[in-house]
């Protein structure tokens, strides 16, 4: 019985297909996209850190142009002079310089002061809104307590070198100590102005704005956010504008200092980058010191982030596409399978519902007609063969079951024939033997009366008879015999066809049974002159069980029959041992026996031929007693013969001895 189909091989066949399509596939997607993540962060790493570079040194190069405009300045022959000689009218001629200095450079400065060695302003020029003004006197205030004019009249220039230059960190802008907003960074650069004699004569301070240098710094790409440090860490830009300036602003400005968790770690280093800054876990950061040469004071460090998703972006991209490609191939794969399948699921299928059909006893499913000259193609062909012959057995099987069927009746029939007519057959032989002893029975009665009476009249006790008279009855008296004989024999066969004939099994000495046949059955030899012996075989057990009464029936019979057919010679019995059990063999040197009769002396009736009868009486049943009884005793009696030389029965009984019964047991 075939199972029902629960998982389509076409199911599995698809998505074999789909699996090998799909995992090299998947594998080639994943390894190209790691791949591609990989490049693209390092090249975004090197790119951003070679913009950071050229940034920084741009800026570095704004501020110590700054430093040169300074230097410049302090050796112009306006300047010069004035330190040399303070006059109000070096003061008109630097003033108009540094006009003319300041209005060229808009841009890039705030204001220009002269302060004299008190620290008092004494000529300051100011960029208002785009155009250069001159302070008032009253407007000018007195610096002394400020950093940028306490470095600058300390450095003291070494005879023949250029006097150095204090720059200050970033400042914001502010009047009266109150910080200006917007906030407005400013740096300061002074420089101590000395005359030639090593007179101080004050110090030189230009204000830089700080915007366009920061400006410069900061990225053009939108993903981008610019952070700027300054040299302990402080925010100088920072993502969130509140922490702008924090350490510049200072406590009284509201505002406190802040730094990114980074900071120290961004500090040990010129140059680095960071996947992942600890205030932000999902960017990514590049950074590089500002330092301009021959200076100590500015020391920043610009901070480039970006979110890490706008770095992988292309990666992204990518994995749409190749999403998208996978899908389609998953699409055209699934198609072709479909396609590629259904050519060899569909004739198995029909030929599995075909089997099913045909295994269930239903009536066979036609198949499909054979297209492929494939390996399907030859099974769906095999197989149809296979149904064909297999349609054609089930016929002849059901001819010939119908012929069986048929024959079977008939043979049933006849057995219950057969049983009527073996019934029959038994009960005729069981009424002809009840019939035949009783026949027998019945006879004997008379016949022994008759005997009785011949003997009494042979006797005289009946009266005087004369010799006629007395010859009759003799004649009477032996035919009385010999039809008792007959009856008696009759008797047995009746006896044992019946199955009423019963062995009485006992232990006898064969010995002595021998010494009392020799003695019964010696009469009959005398009466014709015969040599009469009975032999036993030493070897022979001293005990054996068997039916003594019946053997000796046996032997009687034999013995009577070689005397009867032995006119002159002798008679022997012999009992021996044998290798199979135990032999009672009688010989004469009689007539013998023609070898065609010995196929059929044993049977009930039978002689050698009519004549026998004639010649020598007897009934024909004293062989057929013989061979029963033999048979009962398990044994069996065969016969050789010689015609005029002599004949020898043996009897082969299974030897049974006490000892073997009792180990038998
Ligand atoms: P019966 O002797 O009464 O005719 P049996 O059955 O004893 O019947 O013997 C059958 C026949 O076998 C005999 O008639 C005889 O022809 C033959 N026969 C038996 N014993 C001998 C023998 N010893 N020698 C020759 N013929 C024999």
């Amino acid at each position: 019985m075939l199972t029902r189909i629960r998982q389509s091989l076409q199911t599995k066949l698809v998505l074999a297909f789909i699996a090998v399509l799909l995992i090299p596939s998947f594998i080639t997607a994943f390894y190209n996209l790691t791949r591609t993540s990989e490049v693209l962060v390092e090249s975004a790493r090197l790119n951003q850190l070679q913009l950071a570079t050229v940034r920084a040194l741009n800026v570095e190069n704004l501020l110590t142009s700054a430093n040169e405009d300074v230097l410049f300045l302090n050796q112009t022959p306006q300047i010069r002079r004035y330190t040399n000689n303070t006059s109000s009218l070096a003061l008109l001629d630097m003033s108009r310089l540094l006009q003319v200095f300041l209005d060229r450079s808009i841009d890039r400065y705030a204001s220009i002061c002269i302060l004299n060695a008190s620290g008092l302003e004494v000529l300051c020029l100011r960029n208002q809104d785009g155009a250069v003004i001159e302070l008032p006197a009253s407007a000018l205030v007195n610096q002394v307590g400020q950093t940028y004019f306490n470095q600058a009249i300390t450095m003291t220039s070494i005879a023949g070198r250029q006097a150095p230059v204090y720059i200050s960190d970033i400042e914001l802008e502010a009047t009266n100590g109150e910080i200006a907003t917007p906030y407005n960074p400013i740096i300061r650069y002074s420089t101590l102005l000395q005359g030639d004699n090593g007179t101080i004569a004050g110090v030189l301070v230009l204000t830089a704005l700080a915007d366009p240098i920061i400006e410069s710094l900061e990225s053009e790409d939108p993903q981008q956010t610019t952070i700027l440090l300054d040299k302990d860490g402080y925010y100088l830009l920072a993502p969130d504008p509140d922490q702008r300036f924090g350490r510049v602003l200072g406590t009284d400005n509201s505002l406190t200092a802040q730094k990114p968790d980074d900071a120290d770690m961004i500090l040990s280093q010129r140059q680095g980058a960071l996947f992942g800054s600890s205030d932000s876990p999902d960017t990514f950061q590049v950074f590089q010191r500002i330092r301009p040469t021959g200076q100590s004071t500015i020391q920043w460090t610009v901070i480039y982030q970006q979110p890490l998703s706008s770095l992988l972006a292309p990666v992204a991209d990518n994995q749409r596409v190749t999403a998208l490609i996978t899908l389609v191939a998953l699409a055209v794969a699934v198609g072709a399978a479909l396609v590629v399948t259904s050519g060899i699921v569909r004739p198995l299928k029909s030929l599995a519902n075909a089997a099913q059909s045909i295994s269930q006893g239903k009536a066979r499913i036609a198949l499909p007609p054979v297209t492929t000259r494939d390996e399907v193609g030859a099974m769906v062909e095999a197989f149809t063969t296979m149904v064909d012959r297999v349609e054609a057995r089930t016929n002849e099987l059901q001819q010939s079951n119908a012929v069986i069927e048929a024959t079977l009746g008939e043979m049933e029939v006849k057995n219950s024939e057969l049983k009527i007519a073996n019934a029959q057959v038994r009960e005729n032989a069981r009424l002809k033997s009840e019939f035949m002893s009783t026949m027998s029975h019945e006879l004997r009665t008379p016949l022994n009366a008759m005997l009785g009476f011949t003997g009494i009249m042979l006797e005289g006790m009946g009266g005087e008879i004369d010799q006629d008279a007395r010859h009759m009855v003799q004649r009477i008296q032996s035919n009385s015999q010999r039809l008792l004989l007959l009856i008696n024999d009759i008797l047995d066969i009746a006896k044992i066809e019946a199955g009423r004939m019963e062995l009485v099994h006992a232990p006898f000495s064969p010995h002595d049974a021998a010494q009392m046949w020799q003695s019964q059955l010696e009469v009959l030899a005398q009466t014709k002159h015969l040599r009469f012996t009975v032999d036993v075989d030493p070897n022979m057990p001293e005990v054996v069980v068997s039916d003594r009464d019946r053997l000796t029936q046996v032997v009687a019979n034999l013995v009577s029959n070689a005397v009867k057919f032995t006119e002159s010679g002798e008679v022997a019995v012999k009992v021996a041992a044998q290798p199979e059990g135990w032999m009672i063999q009688v010989s004469d040197t009689g007539i013998g026996i023609p070898p065609h009769a010995l196929n059929y002396i044993f049977d009930e009736f039978r002689q050698v031929d009519g004549t026998s009868r004639r010649t020598y009486g007897g009934s024909g049943l004293g062989l057929a007693i013989v061979r029963n009884i033999c048979q009962m005793m398990r044994g069996r009696v065969t016969v050789t013969s010689e015609l005029g030389k002599g004949s020898i029965f043996t009897v082969m009984l299974p030897l049974e001895t006490p000892a073997l019964l009792a180990q038998a047991v």
